[in-house]
């Protein structure tokens, strides 16, 4: 079992790609054909206001940066009995929080943006298990509280 996440963003945020193989219009744009993350973004009408994103689970913010891809982004690390959990945020537009600060769920960490490979204002959020075999990433919608 894996730790209950919440949903990193405010209410009225819906999700608008889920965890599986990208639309085949979006593939020359991504350059990857499978979409390891959930997307979440305002409705239309909101699209201009500022929207917050927070933490998923209580952690320590393990790395902050810019990357072409993802843009500006969060990663934060989650300590679970079993093993060590990461929560990926990207195309951020401002970050709020220092790597090495500690976090609460539900805490503000960053607001939402566009920056790096995105087609508009959106929240890519990946969920990943750290492991001796490495990297592994899943479906975090089963997850959410
Ligand atoms: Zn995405």
């Amino acid at each position: 079992m894996l730790m209950l996440l919440r949903r990193p963003v405010e209410l009225m945020c819906l999700i608008t790609l889920h965890f599986g193989p990208y639309p085949p219009a979006l593939v020359p744009l991504v350059h990857t054909s499978f979409h390891n993350a959930i997307d979440f973004a305002p409705p239309q009408a909101l699209k201009n206001k500022t929207i917050n994103i927070l933490a998923a689970a209580d952690g320590t913010i393990l790395n902050t940066g810019f990357n072409s891809a993802y843009g500006n982004f969060i990663i934060i690390s989650h300590i679970t009995p079993q093993n060590l959990m990461l929560t990926f945020y990207c195309h951020l537009e401002k970050i709020k929080l220092f790597r090495g600060s500690n976090v609460l769920r539900r805490e503000k960490i960053a607001t939402m943006g566009t920056t790096g490979i995105s087609t508009g204002k959106h929240l890519h959020f990946m969920l990943a298990t750290l492991g001796p075999s490495g990297i592994n990433f899943i479906d975090p919608e089963p997850h959410f509280a």
